[in-house]
């Protein structure tokens, strides 16, 4: 049976203590996970705290950018093995991994890599008290041993986005995947080694979140900093770590994003973005939009557009053609979901389409399959329109006016993403100025640039990685004053 084991100082290490790693698609048994204790947490700490100090510490920048660059070749050079355990984790179709997860996961080295090599720091001459002259410049030096938490939605993806520009920087990461997705992160291990990257640069501790390895690694006080990816309440939890020894976080967290159509938008390419914002990766994307208000000239003909759009999707199987929509993550998030459409029902939705679990044939019928789900009717209070539920699904409401839907789409605690569709551009510079959110789509979604600014507002995040923002938080800005 596969072991997935940690990856400390440049080794696999197995543990005593083990727990089954299986596939949301049938809910088989894929591997053995290791779980590190305290004592592989320590040993992993100790080990990227030496790294700074060694060769890596002294590797010059352009040295650096070029193992960094090896390490996206390796990352594609085995494409195929990446893809096979992105996809056995997480049962996301093969489509979607091929196209996002891997060549993401493989870019996020190069990008910042060259971010890092080209990016300047700020220089300025100035005249000093006694007439003289003075020179100062910025200097970004590494802040040190980074802990960097992950989900399990996007895994590699981002995982990598943090632990690129991270080491871009001159940093030592040690990462705690998600306990459902452990396979990726501990296939990086072996690209770390087969390019040269230093023991103890990049490190892996598998396990859960309180008392297990994620509380053991974000509590430790040889990490400087913390970078994480979650749910709003674990990001609370970790805050209250960091807090020992004031260490700078940075949070991606969750969303109750708002999709918000507007009459005069292009309507077929506003119910493609729309159903691709709610569905994609069976609603598992936390830039996903539970919540869409659509102007009441085109709502009916949008809900019934987007009702045959979710119908058409073909649920089933990673490798299956054609398939648009996997499982979800896991038994117990399955529940969640299949709770949220309970009560839904209970709360007096309009059922638009699916509300239920589909039936699967054979071995697939193990596993976590919920059907695509549009409601309508609902008032504002309802709990799918408060909470994130993170499944396959949305809410369609009208609205009639631009300040309505300013109203409904920040009334909410969190604050990620939006999607507005609308041909007129003045519209949409308003509607991108009021809505409080860190990333605003105009007739798009999830179409990113990764030199710009990725973060939340509100209860969705803390910072902004992405470009030169990642520099912000993976360096110390360091000022040197020269008198000449
Ligand atoms: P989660 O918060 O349950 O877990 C994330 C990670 O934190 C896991 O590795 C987990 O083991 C660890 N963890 C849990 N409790 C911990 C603790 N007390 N101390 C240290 N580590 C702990 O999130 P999830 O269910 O894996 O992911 C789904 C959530 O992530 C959703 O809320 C989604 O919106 C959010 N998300 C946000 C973004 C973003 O960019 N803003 C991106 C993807 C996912």
């Amino acid at each position: 049976m596969q072991q997935f084991l940690n990856f400390i100082n440049g080794e696999f290490v197995a543990t005593g203590k083990t727990f089954e790693n299986r596939a949301p698609v049938d809910n088989r048994v894929l591997g053995l996970v290791h779980e590190a204790g305290q004592r592989e947490v320590d040993a992993a700490v100790a080990a990227a705290r030496a790294a700074l100090k060694g060769p890596w510490g002294r590797m010059s920048v352009v040295k650096r950018v070029e193992l960094l660059h090896a390490v996206a070749d390796e990352i594609n050079r085995r494409f195929d093995d990446f893809l096979a355990a992105e996809i056995a984790d997480t049962g996301k179709p093969l489509s979607l991994a091929s196209h996002i997860d891997i060549p993401r996961g493989a870019a996020n080295f190069k990008v910042f890599a060259d971010i890092v090599k080209n990016v300047p720091t700020e220089s300025f001459e100035m005249t000093t008290p006694d007439g003289g002259t003075a020179v100062s410049y910025g200097l970004r030096t590494p802040v040190g041993v980074v802990a960097v938490v992950c989900p399990w939605n996007l895994p590699l993806l981002l995982m990598t986005w943090k632990v690129g520009p991270a080491l871009a920087c001159g940093n030592t990461v040690i990462v705690k995947p998600s306990e459902e997705t452990p396979a990726t992160a501990t296939l990086l291990g072996e690209v770390m080694k087969a390019v040269g990257v230093p023991d103890g640069v990049y490190n892996v501790v598998h396990g859960f979140g309180p008392g297990s390895a994620g509380e053991f690694l974000t509590k430790h006080p040889g990490v400087n900093a913390i970078t994480f990816t979650g749910e709003t309440r674990t990001g609370e939890a970790i805050m209250a770590a960091a807090a020992k020894g004031v260490r700078p976080v940075s949070f991606e967290l969750g969303g109750k994003n708002a999709g918000i159509v507007f009459a005069d938008a292009d309507f077929d390419k506003a119910v493609a973005g729309i159903t691709r914002s709610a569905f994609e990766n069976c609603g598992q994307v936390c830039l996903g939009t539970e919540r869409v208000y659509v102007q009441r000239p085109i709502f009916d003909r949008f809900v019934a557009a987007l009702k045959d759009k979710a119908e058409a999707l073909q649920i089933g199987p990673s490798e299956q053609p054609g398939v648009g929509l996997g499982p979800l993550i896991s038994a117990e998030h399955k529940q969640k979901v299949l709770g949220y459409y309970a009560k839904a029902k209970a709360e007096g939705a309009t059922i638009v389409t699916g509300g239920g679990a589909p039936q699967m044939p054979g071995a697939l019928a193990e596993g976590h399959w919920v059907q695509p789900t549009i409601w309508t009717g609902l008032p504002e209070s309802a709990s799918v329109i408060r909470e994130e539920i993170f499944g396959p699904c949305c809410h369609i409401a009208p609205f009639d006016t631009e300040d309505e839907a300013i109203a409904l789409a920040n009334a909410t605690d969190y604050g990620l993403a939006t999607t507005v569709w609308t041909q007129n551009l003045g519209t949409a510079h308003r509607m991108a100025s009021a809505i409080e959110v860190g990333l605003c789509w105009i007739n798009s979604w999830f179409l990113r640039d990764l030199r710009t600014a990725f973060g939340g507002a509100k209860a969705s995040g803390i910072g902004r990685e992405g470009g030169v923002h990642s520099l912000e938080f993976y360096t110390e800005l360091r000022n040197v004053m020269i008198k000449l």
